[in-house]
């Protein structure tokens, strides 16, 4: 353990096993866990442990705040309903079982947001990130029965792809794939997106201060009625329950992705769920994880059309910029304003310009010896 896992450690050691944990226990003020000021509920959504805690604004009752929470999770579980891949019936189901007859299948207004948001990364990855990645995940059996395919069926499964072979229709929001035997799998973006639906939810209901936290993403809503902002910890990929580095939050969301949260291990070898297109394997990346905070912190040097806020980008961002390395995920979000921490392979902490301070911010250095 390093010296500064121990430390963090040492002061919140009691915190749940997430990538990403939020600290919301010093937020509502003239409350703590449970009192009228506060409401918090954990649910298992999406394949992770959601847990939403808001406080009350001036003059809303707790049963009030609690329909605010529960309206969220509703938003989150609909959009679960909607794009689960092995969901029968949902939406994406719907898509992937036409795959190659030809015929449009129309889709709810959210799903077909997602996967054009979807597109859009695979075109700035060119095909890094691929929504089509469903027929390579199930091969490797992430959600089924984990183990190393052969080299020819990899191949094949490499073959079916192909995010330029997906066809969309806004003017009715449907959507076509075009080969047999392809796939659609939102997992690296969906659970954003659904984070996103979740901070409206609560927005809509009047709630100006909570934290939503879905496994590796988080969005902080507005900043703690102490005025400080909302602590978020990383977490230690060796040693759950160990946080390597605390960043404040105020507003903004950050999504973590990393090898660690679905792997398999075989012959003393670790297979992540973050697949390569290229390759077919889990991607050989030099990072261990990678932590995306948007908005912006600056006036980025250049725009790539990144929506500020939006989780859902956030979300796509961190699993595109694993499978990228250390190197270019570094570059790009010093080039496009994003805010960057990556956990690499000899646990070195590096942060992009944009990243937000963190804690305990000395610690922080490029992995070369610099501090940034
Ligand atoms: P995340 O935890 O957000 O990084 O997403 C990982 C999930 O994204 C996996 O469980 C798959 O469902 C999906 N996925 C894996 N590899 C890719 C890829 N190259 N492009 C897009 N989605 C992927
Ligand atoms: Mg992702």
């Amino acid at each position: 353990m390093s010296d500064l896992s121990r430390r963090a450690h040492s002061f919140w050691a009691a915190c749940v096993a997430l990538a990403l944990v939020a600290w919301p226990l010093s937020g509502c003020i003239g409350s703590s866990r449970g009192s009228p000021g506060s409401y918090d509920e954990v649910r298992l959504l999406m394949d992770t442990v959601v847990e939403i805690n808001a406080c009350a604004p001036e003059g809303m009752g707790r049963d009030e705040l609690r329909k605010a929470v529960e309206d969220a999770f509703e938003a989150m579980a609909r959009v679960d309903r909607l794009m689960n891949a092995r969901a029968e019936g949902s939406d994406i189901w719907r898509v992937n079982r036409a795959a190659g007859s030809g015929s449009w299948i129309s889709v709810d207004e959210w799903t077909f947001r997602v996967i054009k948001r979807a597109l859009f990364f695979a075109r700035l990855s060119s095909g890094a990130f691929d929504p089509t990645i469903l027929p390579l995940m199930e091969l490797w059996g992430f959600g089924t029965k984990p183990h190393v395919p052969r080299q020819e069926e990899i191949g094949k499964a490499k073959r079916l792809v192909d995010w330029t072979a997906v066809d969309l229709d806004e003017s009715n929001f449907s959507v076509r794939l075009n080969r047999p035997g392809m796939g659609l799998d939102l997992g690296a973006i969906a659970k954003g997106f659904a984070v996103d639906r979740a901070f409206e939810a609560l927005k809509r209901s009047g709630v100006t201060r909570a934290i939503v936290n879905a496994g590796g993403n988080v969005y902080a809503l507005g900043k703690r009625p102490d005025g400080g902002k909302w602590k978020v910890g990383v977490r230690d990929p060796d040693e759950p329950g160990t946080y390597v580095t605390v960043m404040r939050l105020e507003e903004q969301t950050a999504v973590t992705s990393g090898d660690y949260e679905r792997y398999f291990e075989d012959g003393g070898k670790r297979y992540h769920h973050i697949i390569d297109p290229a390759s077919g394997y889990p991607a050989d990346s030099d990072i261990r994880s990678v932590t995306v905070i948007l908005p912006r912190t600056r006036e980025a040097q250049s725009d790539i059309g990144l929506v500020p806020n939006a989780s859902m980008d956030a979300d796509a961002l961190s699993t595109m910029l694993f499978i990228l390395g250390k190197e270019k995920a570094l570059k790009f979000a010093d080039e496009n304003g994003i805010g960057l921490i990556i956990v690499d392979a000899r646990r070195g902490i590096s942060a992009s310009k944009w990243a937000p301070e963190i804690f305990p911010s000395e610690h922080v250095s490029t992995g070369d010896g610099k501090q940034r």
